[in-house]
């Protein structure tokens, strides 16, 4: 285990392989991840870091784990629960359990940033075609969310 990892130009970091953000899918665009931290058993969780191209975005996505979230590069907006923020760097996202979420870059930025999780989490779940709906019912949502 490396004690430090050092800190490379385009927001890599040495040693750290950068992945497929998930398997496979298109309800995610331009989106990759590394593991910085995955903890050995004292301390439970993981810390990754995501990289989202301009115009890209996460999955619109729900869970009973909670997030916390930094921003370290670029610009771009978040939606947690019922609302749409502006985030920069150094921003910190809670993201509570069972709130839905996704994150998008800017068309014209990143939006890179750091993910504490538990190592033991449930999976995601994507909304149903009725709690999109629901969900496109207020108007900042339905703007924002892409599938
Ligand atoms: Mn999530």
């Amino acid at each position: 285990m490396n004690v430090v990892r050092k800190f490379l130009d385009g927001f890599r970091w040495k040693g750290v392989e950068v992945l497929d953000y998930k398997p496979a899918g298109t309800h995610f665009r331009s989106i990759s991840r590394q593991v910085l931290f995955d903890g050995p058993g004292e301390l439970d969780a993981q810390l990754r870091y995501f990289a989202i191209e301009p115009g890209g975005h996460s999955t619109l996505e729900r869970h009973t784990h909670t997030h916390a979230v930094m921003i370290l590069n670029g610009r771009g907006r978040g939606l947690v629960e019922n609302r749409v923020y502006d985030l920069a760097p150094f921003d910190l996202v809670s993201v509570p359990p069972g709130c839905w979420h996704q994150f998008r870059a800017a068309p014209d930025a990143p939006l890179g940033f750091l993910c504490l999780v538990s190592t033991c989490r449930d999976r995601p779940q994507r909304p149903t075609p009725s709690q999109l709906a629901q969900l496109r019912e207020n108007p900042e949502l339905a703007a924002f969310i892409r599938t």
